[in-house]
């Protein structure tokens, strides 16, 4: 594997734990999570590791401005802002949706990590973003530009050396003695996913990785993550060659749309914190777990199997306004 710029910043490894209530409970599978909320920077979730390959290069490319985009409750842009707050850069988030009146969850954090932001509709963000980062450019800011989700193939990279991490973990002295049957893990701007699934093939996981959707049909998805993870194989100087059958993506829990949180999510969040006391959040783990528990329902696992719940942070979403009154 080609050697990329990283900079270490995580808190790494992140904790594999055994579900033993919740798997009992559901009568499946036996069940673990994969602590990525807990990866330190800023409250945590997966792009912090995304995030170390990404600042590697901006740092490289003698960046001193980070410009991404994301959703009022983003945990990325809150990620990002975080880690230019760490390494002296600034930091403009450009936010879509309805702005809000009170400033909490993400977005507070956002603005106690110094970022300036910048509001939006929806349907202008690609244009503001490309014109806001010429702004900058022309003021001498030297902004170095990360897309929605960090979802690039240096971003992407972080995720397949999670893979060789979680690899790395599985024996005598962790709670999982060998490599999961499954993975499962909430897939949306589809980095996390690619990168896991070249990291599979570069370090020999055989076990399944299945993403659930957040906000996507399945044939879109899919074709995003094999496009990227092979972008990604490119990058890192690896011929590898993913075709979208081979993505394993399961749609068919997007209830209302991106950030509606329904039923399903709400008691996944409940059954998690009640059983195990984690936290899930609104949006993206809230979603997922509730698909793995409806999979589980429907038998979609064999109970000898093991599943790995890939938890990808995202809960000081759960204190935002609005999301907070919605979950209890
Ligand atoms: C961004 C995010 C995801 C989705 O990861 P992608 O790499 O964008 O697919 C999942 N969970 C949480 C909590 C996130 O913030």
């Amino acid at each position: 594997m080609k050697p990329i710029p990283r900079i270490k910043f995580a808190h790494l490894p992140t904790p594999i734990e055994a579900l033993p209530r919740l798997s009992t409970l559901l009568g499946g599978p036996r069940l673990y999570v994969k602590r990525d909320d807990q990866t330190g920077l800023g409250l945590g979730g997966n792009k912090t590791r995304k995030l170390e390959f990404l600042i590697g290069e901006a740092l490289g490319n003698g960046a001193l401005t980070l410009i991404t985009a994301g959703a009022v409750q983003s945990n990325h842009c809150r990620q990002t802002a975080a880690a230019a707050a760490r390494f002296g850069l600034g930091c403009i988030l450009v936010l879509y949706g309805d702005k809000p009146t009170t400033h909490t969850g993400n977005l507070l954090l956002d603005q106690l990590f110094g970022a300036e932001i910048i509001w939006t509709e929806r349907t202008h963000r690609d244009e503001l973003l490309k014109a806001i980062f010429e702004e900058s450019w022309a003021q001498g800011k030297r902004p170095y530009l990360i897309p929605y989700g960090g979802s690039n193939p240096t971003g992407a990279s972080g995720y397949s050396i999670a893979l060789q991490e979680l690899l790395s973990q599985t024996g005598d002295n962790c709670p999982l003695s060998s490599p999961p049957d499954w993975i499962v893990v909430a897939s949306s701007s589809g980095g996390t996913q690619a990168g896991l699934t070249l990291g599979a093939k570069l370090f020999n996981y055989v076990g399944k990785i299945l993403g659930i959707s957040i906000d996507e049909p399945r044939e879109a998805l899919t074709q995003k993550v094999s496009n990227l993870a092979n972008q990604t194989a490119d990058l890192l100087g690896e011929k590898f060659f993913f075709h979208p059958q081979e993505i394993l993506v399961n749609a068919d829990y997007l209830g209302g749309g991106y950030g509606v949180v329904s039923k399903a999510e709400i008691e996944a969040i409940g059954l998690f914190g009640r059983t195990e006391g984690i936290l899930l959040d609104p949006v993206y783990t809230g979603r997922a777990a509730a698909g793995l528990i409806d999979l589980i329902a429907k038998g979609f696992f064999k109970p000898e199997e093991s599943v790995l719940f890939w938890h990808t942070g995202g809960s000081p979403a759960l204190f935002a306004d609005k999301y907070a009154p919605l979950l209890v």
